[in-house]
């Protein structure tokens, strides 16, 4: 099985409050639109920060981050729409008091003899996060991160990405 997975394509990441900006999310979005296009995929997952007003992750609570992604605002919302080409999206960061920058993006699955192509923002932190998880949770997959599918917060940063392998 062959799972493409988008994470946490979401308007504050590329044009709001921690935006990475149009111009360099424009070339990501092609290529996962490539992607999509080529139709190899099983299923798309698709991840959404989704953060209560008081996350802790918030800079009034104490946290790194301006406030981004509030559940049911329009930051939170997928870029472009993207949610439609979803069979399966998880919501993370839901719990106030727990930063959730990862997610076992094939959890519950029962094959873990899966390719699994990860793709989305932001390179450096929930993209990562995401490949080392279900890569460290799932030996048997084939975890891959395109990096031409991915814009970083910080361009120079080193990420762990565990087993997963980045192309
Ligand atoms: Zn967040």
């Amino acid at each position: 099985m062959k799972v493409l997975a988008l994470i946490d394509p979401q308007n504050d990441f590329v044009d709001g409050s921690m935006g990475v900006g149009k111009e360099k999310w424009a070339p990501a979005y092609d290529f996962i639109l490539d992607l999509l296009n080529k139709g190899e995929y099983d299923r798309v997952i698709l991840t959404k920060d989704w953060h209560p007003i008081h996350h802790c992750s918030f800079t009034p609570q104490g946290g790194p981050w301006p406030e981004h992604c509030v559940e049911n605002t329009p930051g939170a919302e997928a870029f472009d729409n993207l949610e439609i080409v979803a069979d399966r999206i998880i919501l993370k960061g839901k719990d106030p008091d727990t930063e959730e920058y990862g997610v076992d993006l094939l959890e519950g699955e029962v094959n873990d003899e899966v390719d699994i192509d990860v793709v989305g923002l932001c390179y450096d932190y929930c993209v990562a996060c995401c490949a080392k998880m279900t890569s460290e949770a799932h030996p048997k997959a084939k975890v891959t991160v395109y990096a031409k599918g991915c814009v970083a917060i910080d361009p120079a940063a080193e990420p762990d990405f565990g087993l997963a392998t980045v192309k």
